[in-house]
């Protein structure tokens, strides 16, 4: 096992009703906060006029800005950056999703830097310090809501790129699994598939003895397998929302990768489709995730058919471990495509046209992943198996 300091200090306020106290959890960041959300789920469900309420009860002096797309853009974080320099805002206050988060996050960023935000991503500046930010979640997916991470999109040239800072780990997070009944089922599947990448990206490891942090992802992993078609058939019942809600911030809290180097190839590949093509996150792992197991799996055989064992359910063939690994890339694929997800380039309306362009740009700041490195004929290789 490696060495490993984990610190997350995110407060969670998980529970029906809960947003509620969001005036209580923000004013203790001071008085002038910006409100930062989407493209207005929130205003139709009714919760902005109810977080604005808890706001007002606080004499907190709310300052706006909507719109932010699924895939953010840096150009609204400018926007951000810039009311919360005019207006001297304490606090950042996203409601809504991964993409709301990430662009408060970004703009949390952006406020204590003299140049431009973007030279975060493209790696001309490391974030040293941020606005706090507190988070309403509306879509468990991303687990940004206590990450450290961000994920912005730049319109020119459509570079997808990420940020981390642990300063960017919201003060708060309030999860109310009740506000994710209004999710279209496309929706809810993509945070599935999201959720799982980030367990998966931690589970393919070189590292041998993580047995504890193994069986973590596995029971998450099982966890949310057994509710996934519950949520989407019923997208009412409590207990199922409740399950999925709280393995989508477990997913990516950082605890179920101590003590071991995680992949994140897979992530980084989809980072590339997303970024030229805007389609969902969870959508474009469920294409990626299980092309990257074929490309891979020879790597460590083993652990692949320990995944199909002990997620999948897959016996064991001793004489035959290749087959019990395949089997659990099979199985993988079948689930994201039971629950309604693209698993080919060519069922997202993807074509080969920019293959070559995606495999260069995503590799052209080194191989991607730990698993196995992958240099730009690698990732190629997978845009073909993901055809
Ligand atoms: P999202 O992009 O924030 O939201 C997807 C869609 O769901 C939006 O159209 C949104 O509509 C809608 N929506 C959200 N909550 C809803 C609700 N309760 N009812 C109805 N509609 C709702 O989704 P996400 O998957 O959470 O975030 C994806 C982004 O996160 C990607 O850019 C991805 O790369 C990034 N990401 C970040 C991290 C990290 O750690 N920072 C990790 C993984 C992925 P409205 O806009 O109208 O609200
Ligand atoms: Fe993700």
């Amino acid at each position: 096992m490696q060495d490993f300091v984990f610190q997350n200090s995110t407060k969670l306020i998980f529970g029906k009703d809960k947003e509620q106290f969001v005036g209580k959890e923000a004013v203790a960041y001071g008085r002038k906060l910006l409100l930062h959300y989407g493209g207005g789920s929130i205003k139709s469900s009714g919760l902005y006029d109810r977080v604005k309420e808890s706001l007002k009860d606080q004499g907190i002096e709310v300052f706006e800005l909507g719109g932010v797309k699924p895939n953010p853009r840096v150009s609204l974080v400018r926007e951000g950056v810039a009311l919360c320099k005019e207006h001297d805002i304490s606090f950042i206050l996203a409601v809504g999703g991964g993409s709301v988060i990430d662009s408060a996050k970004a703009i949390a960023a952006g406020v204590h830097y003299e140049g431009d935000v973007w030279d975060f991503f493209d790696g001309k500046a490391e974030v040293t310090d941020c606005l706090p930010i507190g988070v309403v979640l509306t879509i468990p997916a991303a687990g940004s809501e206590s990450s450290s991470g961000t994920v912005i999109t730049n319109e020119e040239g459509w570079y997808k790129r990420s940020a981390m800072h642990p300063s960017m780990r919201p003060q708060f997070a309030i999860l109310n699994p009740v506000l994710t009944y209004t999710l279209p089922a496309y929706q809810t599947a993509c945070g599935i598939t999201d959720m799982m990448a980030h367990i998966l990206e931690r589970y393919f490891t070189n590292e041998k003895n993580v047995e504890l942090t193994d069986r973590l992802c596995e029971g998450a992993l099982k966890t949310i397998i057994n509710h996934a078609h519950t949520v989407l058939e019923e997208p009412t019942n409590y207990d199922a929302r409740a399950e999925i809600m709280w393995a989508g911030t477990i997913a990516h809290n950082d605890m179920l990768g101590t003590g071991r180097i995680g992949d994140w190839a897979s992530h980084d590949i989809e980072h590339e489709i997303s970024g030229i093509y805007d389609i969902a996150h969870g959508a474009g792992l469920a294409i990626v995730f299980p092309a990257w197991m074929k490309h891979v799996y020879k790597h460590d055989i083993n652990r692949f058919a320990q995944f199909a064992n002990r997620v999948w359910d897959v016996e064991i063939d001793l004489n035959n471990l290749e087959k019990t690994a395949l089997a659990g890339i099979r199985k993988t694929e079948e689930f994201f495509s039971s629950i309604g997800m693209p698993i080919t380039l060519k069922e997202a309306n993807i074509g080969d046209e920019h293959f070559s362009e995606m495999a260069k740009k995503g590799t052209e700041r080194g191989p991607l992943g730990n698993f196995v490195p992958l240099d730009e004929t690698n990732v190629l290789e997978i845009f073909n198996l993901a055809r």
